[in-house]
């Protein structure tokens, strides 16, 4: 009997797999100009670390989390998502306390989560996100959107969208919540099951509501942007400021909320406004979260982050027509004939291994026909042709594929002549 994957997840096959290695070795080379550090925390987490901080009126708890008992009745959960597994080791590891502050983290990794496959949505997915911890300035959420706006454009995408809002801090948020109360008790019966568990909870959740998306009240709901006092307004007008000497364009959403409940006055999304992008054209997100931390049993240490999934970056590129660069060869394909030759690749080949270059030979009985388009499907740089008679005489026929010219060899000059070669 077939077996078939799960659904929403996918395999990842070679001719496709490649364009995944480039862009997470671009990735991983932005973080290091921009001065992240890569952290590897484990795919499955104990549950109440997403209970607690990923916040019980989110979609992600209240519907999405693969959660499972292990054998020793523990409920363990796959993570849905990055920021809380790389809080809790910024907890657990006293990061707080190392000598170079802020603590400035990448992660590149699957995700899980129960959701309704569809384009853009999997329920294995791999995101690639950072968070920054332990600063309060301005400058470092501007960092934040740079790096997330960099990483887009270093794949040639052009049509971004920046999008920003401040969810200000806790009393700006307390004035906006009593308002968002006001607004939507009246009509409450008339939003869905999880908004009217958010307006006692959470009511500015029910501005991220995705079903609820068109109610009126939605469109008229009183703007936070009203209620920053005069420190969360100053915060968001200096993120502005920076974004804008960064040179990066950007509009504000007032109704602009992100998952977490912990975020605090950043929060922005990027988008592609790409034609035929779908119906889902979030890119990546992200947002300031003070107090995750000490929620998490640590000290006070601000943070901000952004993830995105490697998924819809894919999807962008798919519909802004972009092919990545990608170029595989091998420098060396060794064709033989005859019995002898063929016994000699064997151990030829594996000395062009050792001395750096990547070597094929055939494995099937080709013919010297099959063998040289062998060499053609692996976009050989070079072949190496030993017949009977070269063996005999120590020499080897080396023929460039791009040029087409041929030249006789010493065989134990093989690996020098290739390397001199290839070196261009
Ligand atoms: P959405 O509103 O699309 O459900 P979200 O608010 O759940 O997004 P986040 O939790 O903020 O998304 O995740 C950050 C990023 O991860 C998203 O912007 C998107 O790029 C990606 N992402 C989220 N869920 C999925 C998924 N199921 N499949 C692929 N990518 C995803
Ligand atoms: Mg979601």
């Amino acid at each position: 009997m077939q077996i078939n994957i799960p659904r929403g997840t996918q395999d990842i096959l070679p001719g496709e797999v490649e364009k995944w290695q480039y862009i997470e070795k671009k990735l991983k080379e932005i973080c290091d100009k921009f001065q992240y550090n890569e952290i590897r925390t484990p795919i499955f987490e104990h549950t109440d670390l997403f209970l607690r901080s990923v916040g019980d009126t989110t979609d992600i708890v209240t519907k999405e989390m693969y959660t499972f008992e292990d054998r020793g009745n523990r409920s363990l959960t796959l993570r849905p998502e990055g920021t809380a597994s790389v809080v809790r080791s910024f907890v657990e590891n006293k990061m707080h306390g190392y000598a170079s502050q802020p603590i400035k983290l990448y992660y590149l990794g699957p995700m899980f989560r129960y959701e309704r496959p569809q384009a853009g949505r999997f329920r294995q997915f791999v995101q690639f996100g950072v968070e920054a911890i332990g600063s309060n300035d301005p400058a470092i959420d501007a960092e934040v959107i740079a790096l997330a706006y960099t990483a887009y454009k270093s794949f040639g995408l052009s049509k971004l969208k920046v999008v920003i809002n401040s969810l200000g801090d806790t009393e700006s948020r307390v004035a906006h919540r009593e308002a968002l109360m006001a607004h939507f008790a009246p009509n409450i019966g008339e939003f869905c099951h999880d908004c009217q568990n958010r307006l006692e909870k959470n009511p500015m959740r029910i501005l991220d509501c995705k079903k609820d998306r068109e109610h009126p009240l939605m469109k008229t709901a009183p703007s936070i942007l009203e209620y920053l006092n005069e420190e969360s307004s100053r915060y968001f007008e200096k993120v502005k400021t920076y974004l804008a000497a960064l040179n990066i364009p950007f509009e504000v959403d007032s109704n602009l909320v992100r998952g977490l409940d912990y975020y605090k006055h950043t929060a922005f999304e990027i988008m592609s406004e790409a034609e035929g992008f779908g119906a889902i054209t979030t890119l990546c997100g992200g947002g300031r979260y003070n107090g995750l931390t000490e929620e998490l049993g640590g000290p006070e240490a601000p943070g901000i982050g952004f993830a995105m999934s490697i998924e819809r970056l894919l999807s962008a590129l798919k519909v802004e027509n972009i092919e990545l660069p990608i170029e595989k060869t091998i420098d060396c394909y060794l064709v033989s004939l005859g019995d002898a030759a063929k016994d000699y690749t064997v151990g030829l080949l594996h000395t062009l291994r050792q001395a750096g270059l990547s070597a094929e030979r055939d494995y099937l009985d080709r013919k010297i026909k099959g063998q040289f388009k062998a060499a053609d499907r692996l976009h050989a740089k070079y072949v190496a042709v030993l017949g009977e008679d070269e063996l005999k005489n120590n020499k080897i026929n080396v023929k460039s594929l791009e040029t087409g010219e041929q030249k006789e060899v010493e065989l134990s000059e093989l690996v020098a002549v290739l390397k001199d070669f290839t070196a261009y």
